[in-house]
């Protein structure tokens, strides 16, 4: 670090900063321990002594930013106050924790202490599971005290806000890492405000372009929006000013971030998107106790306004959402058709929706049981993520992230027993949440008369009744992707290892039985043999596949028998094993029931640039990136540099996992070859419709179609095309022409 002496103008930038939170600290309604706060400023002023950013300004600047979001934007008091100016003391200086629990108190020791141990911004391991038991640690410290972990989103947030001075791939690693973690966390503790902002600004480093290309027609929409809205609202303003309630009426744009993950997620342009605008009605209640009633109050004036979707009704009013969400939310159809989405909320519940935290300590009623009370009420809140404590840090980090998103729909046994799920949560999950067999023997369910699979995503409110065969276990290894909740794919991995232990035994009896049959008693050399004969990699893949009539040793055997008798000699293991080595070097003379192959084509390499590196490029196949795509290359432990797209979810796992094997890359020149790409067209079943889409294809643009899979079921035509595509410009130009033939509903572009 360099150690340049500060100037005058320096020195009191860094006074002013420090005044401005300490002026934000003392308007907050938090008991005033001034001097506290002063102590710990002059303590980390000295401690960072001449210490500068990546951008130049003096260290201090960053532990007084994150000091002041955690009081600001977070609400939080004192002791939080201090650990946020301290929080990189121990990590960045000679001072150890022990002399903070001197100066300050154990608790402020403790905290800082938690947050030196857990380095999310700098990376420590190289491999996935170090970082992810850096996650674990950083969640399961909630434990002790979640002002660790609401401090760490402090610092990641100021991180970001100052992420311009970083280089190109520890941006992207960083914008990674707070996507796959961060912004999650920040919702479930219920901090919209810091949760979009972080999901912003990272989506902004990760997908320069991409972020640009939306803000802009955001900008636009809402330029376009402010009469709409005013004429739209109108004749429900008049309703509720005459019910002389203290309101707001004002609306809300979705995120960048947002409308992007659902454009991607649902295959649909900006302009296709639904609800990037809905408008708000804010009130204020006298009471908290009324607050209930002047929603269903506002409820009746809306329905009486407009034509109302009561199957689009979100009630969590009585039901707040687990991170504490409360509100009402309706949809309502115009004329033209366009379908509005009305959220109606108390000031409080707006607050504590924007908020979190903050808010709850303004609401707090009456009892006054400081800031800790609040810590100890937000554990409890927590539970469900701190219940996967004891699984391997790996499963930890997936059913964390899957219990982030938990709780969204609840649903009903046929007693009326009520059950939370996450949102998009099937008939397989509700299953398995009722009893592990139930869940194991499920066929489909009922609901509402009606039959439906297991894959079937449930609505809220949804009455389920499974349909079983006691006693017949229909458990198979792609309900995995079937389920949404860490609870049911815990148990089927259960239940599907339990099974294939029994299937392996059953191989292996087989195979005994058989050889024994030959008179050959089996002796390690031999099963290596058969093994490597077979082409899988171990005696237990050898025994399932066999277990599951894969692979017939019986035959095979017949045949090797005959073949060492030709030659005049016994079936013995050492005539088996010469006629085995035999065999697999001549290729395919036996069908091997291998894996399937890696899923890199290997083929193809294309010139791109990167800094400061010399190496081969393969495109990954996963996400099949074609010229015109942000690209992002991942380099592996052989020094091969794989090219994916992005918004690839695999290499969104790396650059928060692994962010170290990031590489950035682009585009270099105009290639004119062509990229194999995958594209899904489906659409009303008609006469002709697939020579119109392969005359568009072929004709009209000129590409070439390499494979072509087409099926059609009850009037709905389904296909997949793969083919070459020069780059996105002309992918886009195709979509835009099929999307213009009437039978066509929609098209989209494969991942993974
Ligand atoms: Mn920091």
């Amino acid at each position: 670090m360099k150690k340049i002496d500060f100037t005058p103008q320096e020195e009191s930038a860094i006074n002013e900063a420090f005044k401005e939170l300490l002026a934000i600290y003392m308007q907050s309604e938090h008991s005033k321990k001034e001097q506290r706060i002063r102590t710990a400023f002059s303590f980390a002023k000295k401690a960072h002594d001449k210490a500068r950013r990546k951008s130049g300004e003096p260290y201090i600047h960053h532990p007084i930013a994150v000091a002041r979001i955690v009081c600001q934007e977070m609400g939080l008091g004192s002791t939080s106050i201090c650990c946020a100016l301290l929080h990189d003391v121990v990590e960045d200086t000679d001072y150890t924790v022990e002399n903070i629990e001197h100066f300050f108190s154990p608790k402020i020791a403790e905290i800082v202490d938690g947050l030196t141990k857990i380095k999310g911004d700098k990376v420590i391991g190289k491999d996935k599971s170090l970082q992810a038991e850096n996650f674990r640690r950083l969640v399961l410290t909630m434990n002790d005290d979640p002002r660790v972990v609401l401090i760490k989103i402090a610092d990641r947030l100021h991180n970001l806000r100052t992420l311009g001075s970083m280089p190109l791939n520890k941006q992207k690693k960083i914008a990674g890492e707070t996507l796959e973690f961060f912004s999650p966390l920040a919702h479930r503790l219920g901090l919209y405000t810091i949760k979009s902002e972080l999901e912003n600004l990272s989506f902004k480093y990760d997908q320069p372009e991409r972020y640009e290309e939306i803000s802009q027609k955001l900008l636009k929409y809402e330029n376009g929006i402010e009469v709409f809205f005013h004429d739209l609202v109108e004749p429900l303003r008049e309703k509720l000013t005459e019910s002389k309630l203290n309101f707001e009426l004002t609306y809300r744009l979705k995120g960048v971030y947002s409308i992007s993950q659902k454009m991607r997620r649902k295959q649909i342009s900006f302009e296709e998107m639904a609800d990037i605008f809905a408008v708000r009605i804010i009130f204020d209640a006298k009471r908290f106790s009324d607050e209930i009633l002047i929603c269903r109050q506002i409820q009746a004036y809306v329905e009486q306004t407009y034509q109302t979707r009561q199957d689009r009704l979100r009630d969590w009013l009585i039901r707040p959402k687990p991170n504490g969400y409360q509100a009402l939310h309706l949809t309502v159809m115009l004329p033209s058709k366009h379908q509005i989405e009305i959220q109606i909320r108390s000031r409080r519940m707006h607050d504590i929706a924007e908020q979190g935290l903050a808010a709850h300590w303004r609401y707090k009623d009456g009892d006054k049981g400081g800031e800790d009370a609040i810590m100890v009420e937000l554990l409890a809140q927590m539970r469900d993520i701190l219940q996967y404590r004891d699984s391997s840090a790996t499963e930890f980090l997936d059913n964390f992230k899957a219990s982030l998103y938990a709780n969204d729909i609840y649903v009903f046994t046929p007693k009326g027993e009520e059950i939370h799920l996450p949102f998009g949560a099937t008939v397989l999950d509700f299953a398995y949440a009722v009893h592990s067999g139930l869940g194991d023997e499920c066929m489909g369910a009922k609901i509402d008369h009606k039959l439906y699979p297991c894959n079937h995503k449930l609505k809220c409110g949804d009455q389920i009744e499974i349909v079983n065969i006691t006693d017949q276990v229909r458990c198979e290894p792609s309900w995995i992707e079937t389920v949404v909740t860490p609870n049911a794919k815990i148990k089927i991995q259960a239940t599907l290892r339990r099974l294939q232990k029994a299937i392996c035994l059953k191989g292996e009896e087989i195979f005994l039985t058989t050889i024994s049959k030959y008179g050959i008693k089996p002796d390690k050399a031999l099963i290596d043999n058969f093994t490597h004969f077979y082409g899988v990699n171990t005696p237990d893949e050898l025994y399932i596949n066999l277990g599951s009539d894969e692979i017939k040793i019986d035959e095979d055997l017949n045949k090797i028998e005959k073949a060492v008798a030709q030659e005049g000699n016994a079936l013995n293991i050492k005539a088996i094993i010469a006629y085995i080595s035999r065999a697999s070097k001549q290729e395919n003379t036996i069908p091997k029931t291998s894996m399937p192959a890696t899923p890199i084509n290997k083929k193809e390499v294309y010139q791109l640039e990167v800094k400061n590196a010399q190496a081969n490029y393969l495109l990954a196949s996963c996400c099949k990136p074609i010229l015109g795509d942000e690209i992002t290359g991942v380099i592996t432990k052989n020094g091969q540099v794989y090219v994916h797209r992005s918004s690839c979810s695999r290499a969104m796992q790396i650059k928060s996992t692994q962010g170290d094997r990031l590489l950035s890359v682009m585009w270099a020149g105009q290639e004119v070859k062509a990229f194999l790409t995958s594209i899904f067209i489906s659409g009303v079943d008609s006469k002709g419709l697939l020579g119109t889409i392969c005359n568009i294809i072929s004709n009209q643009l000129s590409l070439q179609i390499k494979t072509v899979n087409v099926t059609t079921n009850d009037g709905v035509f389904e296909s997949q095309f793969d083919i070459d595509i020069p780059s996105l410009d002309m992918l886009r130009k195709l979509f835009v022409r099929l999307k213009e033939e009437d039978n066509i509903i929609s098209v989209k572009r494969l991942e993974n």
